[in-house]
């Protein structure tokens, strides 16, 4: 048997049908599919809310201080 036959052999012995993988905890799952189940889907949900007003948090604090600098830079001219 040659090189390359064996290899071809290897891979087909290794053959992985087409899937994906849950976003949230990694399962193999039917290709075209995000989420292996309705928890993760709501888990991953949530984490995206929770990102989001993370970031408005951030986007908050940001302009306060921004408004403290001008607001600072106008009093102590
Ligand atoms: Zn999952």
């Amino acid at each position: 048997m040659s090189e390359s036959e064996e290899k071809r052999k290897r891979a087909k012995d290794f053959y992985i049908p087409p899937h994906s993988h849950c976003k949230v905890c990694g399962k193999a799952i039917p290709e075209g599919q995000i989420y292996c189940s309705k928890e993760c889907r709501d888990k991953d949900l949530k984490a995206q809310k929770r990102e989001r007003n993370m970031m408005w948090a951030f986007y908050g604090v940001f302009m306060g201080l921004l408004i403290v600098l001008l607001f600072a830079s106008y009093f102590l001219k």
